[in-house]
């Protein structure tokens, strides 16, 4: 079956996450107005933009700000101040520092006081700079003039040379030129088409603790720490120690007025192990202290 010359090519996407989003406007920016016309469909298994929390933050780094000036149009560009807290805050400095065992200072990244997430773009894309924005506004920003269709589960595909269609939970199908997975970490595309390629364990553990201080107990955190984003402490046997502090507030609707104690941020604190180290370690659910026989042994 040959396709006629005039036929214009309809691209699937599958996943409304920040990849299939970007994906979108890249194709809108890019190539319908500039190199080729494609109609293009998004398809989301949620069932409405707020259906899931989005998370508090997302840290952006030189080569995200690029992409999203690159990917978004012009007015959408224009108002990327609108996804990270405006003004930001004096302190947010965004350096990290890596400590040994002891707190022994190992090395530390320059803490850049970024006036404007537009000044990343212009560093280079090894820098380990990075700004936090807000997760749910850069979605909601993301998801202006885009037709999602919405509460659509892809289970699957069928395909052939040169026709695809999407096959979804509620039994419908939807044909396409090209079908694109931007449907996370599991993807049931990715499955189907590349089955041998599995996720890998490598067998380390990372447990993540979210604690929400006041202004006023942070101010005093940064004290004591000094004022990073990210604090990392290497343990003796391969497990490491980090918090992340965000220093922007959780809540979105912060005044000059909000007191102190009202305004709160988030801390996530990391500790990151061998997975086998959970062996030796006995939890009993009615007790809540733990015992651990050994944390330096190697063998699992
Ligand atoms: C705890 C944590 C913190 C992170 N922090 C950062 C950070 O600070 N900075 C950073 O850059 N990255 C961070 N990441 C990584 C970042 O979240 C991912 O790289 C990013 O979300 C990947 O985007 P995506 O669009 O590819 O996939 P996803 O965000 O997973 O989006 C996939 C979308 O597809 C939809 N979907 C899934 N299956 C189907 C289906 N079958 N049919 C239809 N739709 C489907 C989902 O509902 C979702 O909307 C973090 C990740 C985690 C887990």
């Amino acid at each position: 079956m040959s396709t006629p010359n005039n036929h214009i090519p309809t691209i699937l996407i599958i996943g409304a996450g920040p990849g299939g989003l970007l994906l979108y406007h890249g194709i809108q920016k890019h190539l319908n107005k500039n190199v080729k016309k494609f109609y293009v469909k998004i398809f989301e298994r949620d069932i409405g933009p707020q259906d899931r929390w989005q998370g508090y933050n997302i840290g952006l780094h030189p080569n995200g700000v690029k992409s999203l000036i690159s990917c978004l149009s012009e007015s959408l560009v224009s108002r990327l101040p609108e996804v990270i807290p405006n003004p930001i805050h004096e302190n947010e400095y965004h350096g990290r520092i890596y400590c040994d065992h002891k707190g022994t200072e190992i090395s530390r990244s320059t803490s850049l006081y970024l006036k404007s997430l537009f000044e990343l773009a212009t560093m280079p894309t090894y820098s380990t700079a990075s700004i936090i924005s807000y997760r749910n506004r850069l979605r909601d920003l993301m998801l202006e003039g885009v037709d999602i269709q919405w509460g659509k589960k892809c289970i699957g595909y069928d395909e052939s040379d040169n026709e695809v269609w999407a096959i979804f939970q509620d039994g419908t199908r939807v044909r396409g030129d090209i079908l694109i997975g931007c449907d996370g970490i599991n993807s049931p595309i990715r499955k189907q088409k590349l089955p041998r390629l599995q996720l890998f364990d490598y067998g380390i553990t990372q447990v993540l603790i979210d604690v929400a201080p006041n202004k006023k107990l942070m101010d005093r955190i940064i004290a004591l720490n000094g004022n990073f984003l990210v604090h990392k402490t290497f343990g003796q046997d391969g497990d490491t120690t980090a918090s992340m502090m965000r220093l922007i507030p959780i809540e979105n609707n912060i005044t000059e007025n909000t007191p102190d104690d009202q305004i709160h941020y988030r801390i996530t604190l990391i500790y990151t192990y061998y997975t086998y180290w959970d062996k030796n370690i006995n939890v009993d659910d009615n007790n809540p202290r733990f015992n651990c026989t050994s944390f330096t042994t190697k063998k699992g």
